[in-house]
């Protein structure tokens, strides 16, 4: 854990040496140079200095110029490493970590262009590195990095220097986590509270009101020496996101999780978050602070879209309800007889705008929560009766248009995959033929800009079909639980948050009108369930 500084005097580091061969143009000296000044240039970076070492093999850490930076850094002249890539850095793990460490130590942010690591984002530098070192020896990289990465989070260990917030490092073994019982019982409070009615703000302010202090507040008391440096002062000061890093933490629940987030495209430190099923997830590494369904319960009711009302359930339903002619979300007018319920709603447009823009669409609160109330519990009753048929009749209102789009969208995936393949083999032989003079530049240009141009089109393709298959898998997970939870609930006489959370997606509301046959006020309300 490194801390952010207000300037980065950087020293740009290069290496070459015939291992790196391969690499080509793109690797020499000069074109690393250049990548990192326009790196620092891009940054505000200040480049204080070059150090190049070119001819020293990066299995070994006897450079003389990576040593006079070494030595920079211990006299302050450098408080930012930038290197092209990690294996500029270094080709060998082991003694790699030693100066991993003494960066920390030094405060030193280390950043890799084109792996997108960057240790002040918390970037791990040697669990890619092994990867770098095992490239050495294998072309698919893709492969490798994975495997790589399974072997580590399949052996179950935990990496990182500082332990979660809700854990201490195993003394006998610092790879393994153990239960820290006064911060644990914040996290189960943090999760309890979110799996009720509490939102964000409301655990904010009772954390603290309790004057508990912050994981890092927490982390900085019990660990004085890991702050020598810069001096840090403990407080209670918790936030949004100090929360909400908690509560999307799965390893409160016993699990390790692996490659959460990948680097977007090479030379950029974006990171995106790679999808839940890409995720390599160790089961039972070590205690669950909390259990699953706790987890569960706390992110549908965080994932509703409910507002915190100030009234209580007369704003359970807010939220979800909505006009069925312009759109807007109704608004709640208390009208308070007495128990609190009494009240109505009426188009937001309506009600801020004027008749001219929408119309009243009225409602009384009681008229939508007993029909609400009603469907829900016919719902389940008819999934007691006959589960598949519900099931099946629940799927039709929901599924199948999507199916049927990633078909039209791409015919022949498996062929559209080995086409993207071949096109890469095809583009760095281009690639080759240009660099060997074989092709002329206009020609190669051409003939590139072609096949990258259909590599694309293809890419997109398949990232559409891909997104549309993690949609239909969301769909089938939220039709299951949606199934589960309605069986519990058909003797419910009362609707509650988490009723409303894990069954309704939304309500709309018709404008009531008279029959223009039978004379009789009719009032269209529509209630799409959570399964869509
Ligand atoms: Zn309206």
């Amino acid at each position: 854990m490194i801390f952010k500084q207000q300037f980065y005097n950087a020293g740009n580091y290069a290496r070459l040496s015939d291992e790196d061969d391969r690499d080509g143009e793109s690797g020499s000296i000069d074109s690393q140079r250049k990548i990192m000044q326009q790196f620092c240039e891009a940054n505000s970076f200040v480049a204080v200095d070059f150090y190049s070492d070119d001819g020293y093999s990066g299995t070994n850490f006897d450079r003389p110029n990576f040593q006079r930076m070494i030595r920079d850094i211990k006299q302050g002249k450098v408080n930012l490493v930038i290197v092209k890539d990690l294996s500029r850095f270094a080709r060998n793990a082991g003694g790699a970590a030693y100066y991993v460490d003494m960066f920390e130590e030094y405060n030193v942010r280390f950043i890799a262009i084109d792996d997108g690591v960057d240790t002040l984002q918390g970037d791990d530098i040697v669990l890619p590195l092994k990867n770098v070192v095992n490239e050495l020896y294998a072309k698919d990289i893709s492969k490798k990095t994975r495997s790589a990465l399974n072997a580590r989070a399949k052996s179950g260990q935990y990496l990182s220097s500082r332990p979660a917030y809700g854990y201490m490092k195993n003394p006998a073994d610092h790879n393994h986590l153990l239960i820290d019982p006064e911060p644990a019982e914040v996290v189960r409070t943090i999760f309890t509270m979110a799996s009720t009615t509490y939102g964000y703000n409301a655990i904010v302010k009772h954390l603290t009101h309790q004057k508990i202090l912050t994981p890092q507040s927490y982390f900085a008391a019990h660990n004085p020496d890991y702050f020598k440096k810069k001096p840090f002062t403990p407080h209670c000061q918790w936030n949004n996101k100090s929360v909400q890093v908690i509560l999307e933490n799965p390893i409160y629940l016993g699990n390790l999780v692996y490659g959460k987030t990948r680097s977007k495209k090479i030379r950029s430190k974006d990171r995106s978050a790679r999808p839940e099923e890409e995720w390599i997830v160790t089961e039972g590494t070590h205690d669950a602070i909390i259990s699953q369904q706790l987890w569960d319960l706390a992110h549908e009711r965080l994932g509703s879209r409910k507002r915190e009302g100030k009234c209580g359930d007369v704003h359970m339903l807010a939220g979800y309800i909505f006009c069925a002619d312009c759109g807007a979300a109704m608004t709640f007018n208390n009208r308070d007889f007495g128990n609190g319920r009494h009240g109505e709603f009426l188009c937001g447009t309506y009600k801020r705008k004027g008749k001219e823009h929408c119309t009243t669409h009225y409602v009384t609160y009681d008229g939508v929560y007993q029909m609400l109330l009603q469907d829900i519990r016919s719902k389940a009753r008819a999934a007691q009766q006959n589960e598949a048929r519900f099931m099946k009749s629940l799927e039709q209102e929901s599924q199948h248009l999507a199916v049927q789009k990633s078909a039209v969208l791409l015919k022949d995936e498996q062929q559209a995959r080995q086409r993207v393949a071949q096109l890469d083999q095809i583009i760095s032989r281009l690639y080759e033929d240009s660099a060997l003079g074989v092709i002329p530049a206009e020609r190669f240009q051409l003939m590139y800009t072609k096949y990258e141009a259909e590599q694309k089109d293809l890419r997109a393709k398949l990232d559409a079909v891909d997104a549309m298959q993690h949609q239909q898998e969301e769909k089938a997970g939220r039709l299951r639980a949606f199934m589960e939870f309605i069986r519990e609930v058909t003797d419910m006489d009362a609707l509650t948050p988490t009723i409303l959370s894990r069954l309704v997606k939304r309500i709309t509301v018709g404008q009531a009108a008279a029959n223009p046959v039978t004379g009789e006020k009719e009032q269209a309300i529509r209630i799409e369930f959570a399964v869509a």
